[in-house]
């Protein structure tokens, strides 16, 4: 979502709706006819691009100054959005609505690498997910097809660059409030 002031009518010369993208690369094909560069010098250009491309790895919490306690750790139950959901007899489970599931962890692992880095050891996910075992933990992010390196105690598991994270459901996209009711 894009806000904006109410009459800036500059921003329709900078953004233009999805639907609309098709039209807008017509109107450009018709008003720049003349190719700038030669098809070599475009290869080059599009070479220099992606050789210079660096995945963007932000460390939000510097951004805006959180500290990683204030990062509530934990499986979020899926349906209630509220409760911490426990790991047993290899599924999620809500003590509240008692809701189970066996993928219940993959959003809380997206959470991982998005707010404290690209890099995750078994212990630190079984703290983050809350499992008393590392063993189990290591499983899961095998389980996803995180590469790793180094063995038992010492593996760390990476975001591979093509990793693709969890797009949330709009439906189950809640104003904070409702996370956190008063
Ligand atoms: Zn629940």
């Amino acid at each position: 979502m894009v806000e904006t002031t109410p009459d800036n009518q500059q921003i329709y010369k900078e953004l233009i709706y999805a639907e609309s993208i098709i039209d807008k690369i017509q109107e450009l094909e018709k008003k720049y006819e003349k190719p700038r560069f030669s098809k070599m010098k475009l290869a080059q250009l599009v070479d220099l691009l992606l050789e210079n491309h660096q995945p963007l790895i932000k460390d939000i919490l510097q951004t805006y100054n959180i500290s990683k306690d204030e990062i509530k750790t934990g499986v979020i139950c899926p349906k209630d959005h509220i409760s911490t959901m426990t790991y047993y007899s290899g599924s999620w489970h809500c003590p509240s609505c008692h809701f189970s599931s066996k993928t219940a962890h993959l959003p809380a692992v997206d959470d991982y690498f998005l707010l404290l880095g690209p890099t995750i050891t078994r212990k630190q996910v079984a703290e983050f997910l809350h499992i008393g075992s590392t063993y189990i933990a290591g499983n899961m992010l095998r389980a996803i097809g995180l590469p790793f390196t180094g063995e038992k105690r010492g593996t760390t598991y990476f975001l591979p660059q093509n990793y693709e994270f969890i797009q949330p459901d709009e439906k189950d996209i809640k104003l904070p409030g409702a996370y956190f009711p008063r």
